[in-house]
């Protein structure tokens, strides 16, 4: 009698749900600030005993106490080949459970979703590639070249306490590293049965965040006043709140504007492309808002006394740049802000582009097709920021290729830091199938 041949992955496949259930009951919310940041210490602890239990070794690095940061190394068979690193952080942004049909941190499994916070931002990854490893690990497999893992704090903050620091103060443990994946890409959107469109993050916008104030002469409610600064920085708020900066075409945005064209064989207006894009359904949100430069209004701050006009006023703006477009960024917003309100960063933070394409991309486009015939790859740029922007100050190509084949009726991006956050547990194993292709010679 022979035996069955056991299903390759079968371990991966049938662990990734509770790993990630596990990894969602730890809350590692985070705040912005550490006082009130929980959780990322138990987190990476967590991943160090799961990926001990199979033999792999890791460190965990704080840059302040409970802000932990793990990496672990994966010997390749071909030394010389350089390394790559896969990187997720572990950190979460907040969440109202009073909002939610589940706790957001029951890591609940129902209907064959996993769900809570961080269920596709980006615990999802971080539960695939250790389902993965683990795999690996018992199996005897090993990747070709050296496969370096990151799990981060900090991500939702900018990361500072985490990719950041790490690559300020731990370089050495990405030596070699000549690319790195993590979020946000590599998922599905469906044009029709036969063709899905797997968008890879090759490009996101540079963030610059920043503080406006005005100044003018205080004085009473009361009186005539014809100098107030409330006033002058309403005005400029007004003004960079209700403009639309004009379109620019970047490289990754006209490639995926043509393969957009081609998949739903329709023109697309380059003056106009929100037309076309709008085809995408809600996804179209985030990629849209990569087709210029933004500035966004979001805080105000003034006055205390509806009696009593203040010397100085003061507002935040959400600014993010396109790639090479920081000189013309500034320039559109002095003229939008005007006289009398002056503007300082608050968090500045580069653009990262790469190209699509080389033998990496080759063989993230080989191994979607391979698990999904209908696949076509599309490189696409993302409008947020990720701890890309760190690992690619020490030279990495960066790529957002968590792959996932989504349900076609599913509104993946409203769930990005949404309520519900889920994700299906049949589009985390085809996740795992795809990156054991992809690690194993990449
Ligand atoms: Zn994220």
């Amino acid at each position: 009698m022979s035996q069955p041949t056991p299903t390759p992955l079968a371990g991966a496949q049938s662990e990734v749900a509770d790993l990630l259930s596990e990894l969602i009951r730890i809350d590692t919310t985070n705040t912005g600030d550490s006082a009130t940041s929980a959780g990322e210490r138990q987190a990476a602890e967590w991943v160090a005993a799961k990926l001990d239990e199979v033999g792999i070794s890791s460190v965990v690095h704080e840059s302040e106490p409970g802000r932990a940061n793990l990496v672990a190394r994966i010997e390749g068979t071909n030394r010389d080949r350089p390394a790559l690193l896969v990187h997720g952080h572990l950190d979460v942004v907040p969440a109202d459970p009073a909002e939610w049909s589940v706790h957001p941190f029951s890591g609940e499994q129902r209907d064959g979703y996993v769900w809570g916070r961080g269920a596709v931002d980006m615990k999802d990854m971080d539960a695939m590639t250790l389902a993965l490893v683990r795999d690996w690990a018992r199996t005897g497999v090993k990747p070709d070249r050296d496969i370096v893992l990151a799990f981060v704090a900090d991500e939702e903050a900018g990361g500072r306490k985490g990719a950041h620091f790490m690559v300020d103060h731990h370089a050495d443990l990405f030596e070699g590293c000549t690319e790195a994946i993590s979020e946000v890409g590599g998922f599905s959107i469906t044009v029709r049965d036969d063709l899905r469109l797997y968008l890879v993050q090759t490009a996101e916008k540079g963030l610059a965040w920043m503080r406006l104030t005005a100044g003018g002469r205080p004085g009473h409610g009361s009186f005539v006043h014809d100098d107030n600064a409330v006033t002058r920085l309403a005005a400029a708020v007004a003004r960079i709140g209700s403009s639309r900066l004009p379109t620019v075409l970047t490289p990754p945005m006209r490639e995926f504007l043509d393969a957009v064209s081609d998949a739903y064989s329709i023109e697309i207006d380059p003056n106009e492309p929100e037309v076309a894009l709008a085809r995408l359904g809600s996804i179209s949100r985030m990629i849209g808002a990569a087709l210029r430069n933004t500035a966004n209004p979001t805080m105000l701050d003034a006055g205390y006394k509806t009696n009593v006009i203040p010397g100085t006023a003061s507002a935040t703006i959400d600014g993010r740049f396109l790639y090479g477009q920081e000189a013309e960024f500034e320039k559109q917003l002095d003229e939008l802000i005007g006289e009398g309100v002056t503007r300082e960063w608050i968090t500045y933070d580069q653009a990262v582009e790469t190209t699509f394409d080389g033998p990496s991309v080759d063989l993230m486009v080989q191994a979607l097709t391979a698990e999904d015939p209908g696949a076509r790859a599309v490189p696409f740029t993302m409008s947020g920021g990720t701890d890309a922007k760190s690992f690619e100050t020490l030279g990495m190509r960066c790529f957002g290729f968590s792959p996932l084949k989504l349900p076609a009726e599913l509104d993946f991006a409203s769930l990005f830091h949404g309520i519900d956050e889920r994700i299906s547990v049949d589009s985390m194993q085809f996740g795992i199938r795809v990156l054991d292709r992809f690690l194993r010679q990449a």
